[in-house]
């Protein structure tokens, strides 16, 4: 999906090549014959935009194989072959020499290794490599140059994604572990789309600071290196979160500029270029620290060959350069391994916590034995809180169990949850001390989910602890339903389109080879994207398609539903959306999909917690939303898989 998207990235695309064809002319005035080292060639794209501009020979190296024989493929479509050689290597085992694979050292190095971190991708050690072995002195390289902009922000939403913060339980306050609020947080870059993240949701203390640049027509080192940046602060308040891009200068003056910047950075967002391949960071820092309006303060970043970290200094304190960290911090609590960052936020959502509380208030009575099943979820503790007899977890891990009790012991209930790691079908009576459970409870929430109704686990759950339920028990949730809703992307769509030419090259074999791919799965399937990030427009009403009784066990019948969603807006119909809604009872929904009604512009506002389902159609289909068409749905759930097949076609009457 990532070439896919790469290649409909006409921005990226066209500043490359006029960035090749600058570097080509140079070398050609100054005399010299152009011999082009093109490291990660994918398609050949790069190496065909440098023969075109008058390259004399190309040496295109990738390490991955199936992208090297499309590339062979696409050169010798585009009738290349004589000017590119494909080498299916790493380049740091490609050789140069008469017997080599390179005949001779490179004068122009072109690469794109980069991902939404620059470095991330090893771009640093390939780059280190190439100019001590396989590029000559002096050479161009194309891009030149990448800089590295990091803006201060404070920001509760983001915020809510690294740090637990206290629940209000009924009067009660549960606080989180003292070890997770000190913990630096996840290692893993945190790479979103910050053009869906409105500059509402933050408010900036540093001006957009430029940290560092790399040269990449002279000799790179991966080896740990530290910028800082000294600024006063535009506004008081909680330093809390760096935001974070980077732009590519493809000639040395800098006048053809390929920039990640936000959409909300650009006079106006549709000026933005989209791309999923390179998105933004956004990095947390350690610990949240008071700053005042015009205190002089330093914003470090530091890198190591693969990733980068940043913390913050105040001037008035000493010992700056001892306060960052050498190698990049990473989680020391164990909450960041046991819950990623959208379930911090799920976590953290108070409207969210307030239906589970209402729907546990509704239903916990004093003598009530509560079992609870979800990963690291803090449910039973809200039970335990509310007043029930006895409540019970079942942990899928020694780590979840661990976090849980230290969030137990924090709170002064030690005990108050009896955490067990066992799994479900394994429970006996004995495990519950010979008490009937007569409350099961789930968000449901299981860390393995990919798509939105692998939480249906919870009901295979329920049927296996069966026997341990008292005959009246109550369910929470009472049952799920799967939604469904027809709907055009703003953007999405390119991830999964056939590219056919890109700037002038066929390169129809990289279609192939992702049809072929796409094909090879047993069925077509949706797959899962967190939609907050990619807008798109319903041009149906959204319905339930199927419910899920968690009163009743898991049947041995498969589950099927057929029906039709006419078009209502005019619109380029991509796909279907899908998501679970879960009925704690009959009363409270909370929703992992659709967070309000949809606009009447068909505006949709989703979950930023989970992700959502997304069947793409094989084509799309254009609406005139006369009501003539619809989308015709078909699901099974497959009880002995576990898994919903589903089929959806366009009916035009
Ligand atoms: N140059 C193409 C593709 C870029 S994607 C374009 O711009 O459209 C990066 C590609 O580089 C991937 O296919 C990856 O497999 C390959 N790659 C990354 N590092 C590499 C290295 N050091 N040596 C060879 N291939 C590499």
């Amino acid at each position: 999906s990532c070439f896919a998207d790469m290649l409909h990235d006409h921005d990226r695309n066209e500043k490359y090549y006029k960035g090749i064809r600058a570097a080509v002319s140079r070398i050609k005035a100054r005399g010299e014959r152009v011999v082009v080292l093109d490291i990660g060639t994918g398609t050949g794209l790069l190496s065909m935009m440098a023969v075109t501009a008058g390259a004399d020979f190309c040496y295109a190296v990738e390490v991955f194989k199936p992208m090297a024989e499309a590339a062979q493929s696409i050169v010798k479509k585009n009738n290349f072959s004589d000017k590119i050689k494909i080498i299916n290597k790493h380049s740091s085992d490609v050789t140069v020499g008469p017997d080599g694979d390179m005949q001779e050292q490179a004068n122009l190095l072109i690469t794109e290794l980069f991902d939404t971190e620059l470095i991330g991708e090893g771009a640093l050690p390939s780059y280190e490599h190439a100019h001590q072995h396989l590029v000559k002195a002096g050479c161009e390289a194309v891009p030149h140059r990448a800089t590295v902009y990091a803006q201060l922000v404070e920001s509760e939403l983001l915020w809510r994604w690294a740090k637990l913060q206290p629940v209000e339980v009924e009067g009660a306050r549960l606080v989180p572990p003292p070890a997770v609020g000190r913990c630096p947080g996840a290692h893993s870059v945190c790479d979103i789309q910050l053009s869906q993240v409105s500059p509402t949701s933050f408010t900036p203390l540093s001006p957009l600071c430029t940290m560092f640049s790399v040269d990449f027509s002279k000799p790179v080192s991966s080896a740990f290196q530290s910028h800082s940046t000294s600024f006063v602060a535009q506004s008081g308040g909680r330093a809390q979160v760096v935001l974070s891009w980077w732009d590519l200068d493809m000639d040395p003056s800098g006048t053809i500029v390929c920039s990640m910047a936000p959409s909300w950075m650009y006079p106006h967002p549709t000026m933005a270029p989209w791309r999923d391949h390179w998105m933004q960071s956004v990095y947390f820092l350690p610990v949240e620290t008071q700053v005042a309006e015009q205190e002089e303060l330093s914003l470090t970043v530091c890198h190591d060959d693969y990733s980068l970290w940043y913390s913050l200094q105040s001037h008035s304190l000493q010992d700056v350069r001892d306060k960052t960290p050498q190698s990049r911090p990473s989680c020391t609590c164990q909450a960041h391994l046991v819950w990623n960052r959208p379930r911090f936020g799920e976590l953290n959502d108070r409207q969210r916590t307030a239906s589970y509380i209402a729907a546990l208030r509704s239903i916990l009575a004093e003598d009530r034995v509560c079992l609870s099943v979800s990963d690291g979820s803090l449910l039973p503790v809200f039970a335990h809180m509310l007043g029930a007899k006895k409540v019970f977890s079942l942990e899928n891990s020694r780590m979840s169990k661990q976090v849980i009790e230290e969030v137990l012991e924090a709170n002064s209930v030690k005990g108050g949850v009896e955490l067990l790691e066992i799994r479900p079908e394994q429970l006996t009576s004995q495990d519950l001390g010979g008490e009937q459970i007569s409350v099961l409870l789930g968000e449901p929430y299981f860390s393995t989910s990919l798509l939105p109704w692998h939480s249906l686990f919870f009901w295979y759950c329920r049927t296996a602890l069966a026997g341990l339920l008292r005959p009246d028990a109550t369910i929470l949730p009472c049952s799920a339903s799967l939604h469904v809703v027809a709907v055009e992307f703003q953007d999405l769509w390119r991830i999964r389109a056939a590219c056919g030419t890109c700037e002038g090259f066929d390169v129809s074999p990289m279609d192939e080879m992702v049809q072929r791919s796409l094909d090879f799965r047993e069925s077509r399937e949706a797959e899962p994207h967190p939609l907050w990030e990619y807008p798109c427009r319903a041009l149906t009403q959204s319905a339930a398609v199927m419910t899920f009784d968690f009163t009743q066990c898991v049947p041995e019948q498969p589950i099927s539903s057929r029906g039709s969603l006419p078009f209502i807006r005019i619109g380029r119909c991509h796909g279907v959306a899908l998501w679970m809604e879960y009925h704690l009872t009959d009363d409270v929904t909370v929703s992992g999909g659709l967070t309000q009604p949809i606009s009447e512009q068909g505006t949709c506002e989703w979950s930023r917690h989970r992700k959502q389902g997304v069947y793409f159609l094989r084509s799309a289909w254009d609406s005139s939303g006369d009501g003539g068409a619809a989308v015709s749905y078909s699901f099974t759930f497959e009880p002995s898989l576990g898994d919903i097949k589903m089929d959806f076609s366009i009916t035009d009457q």
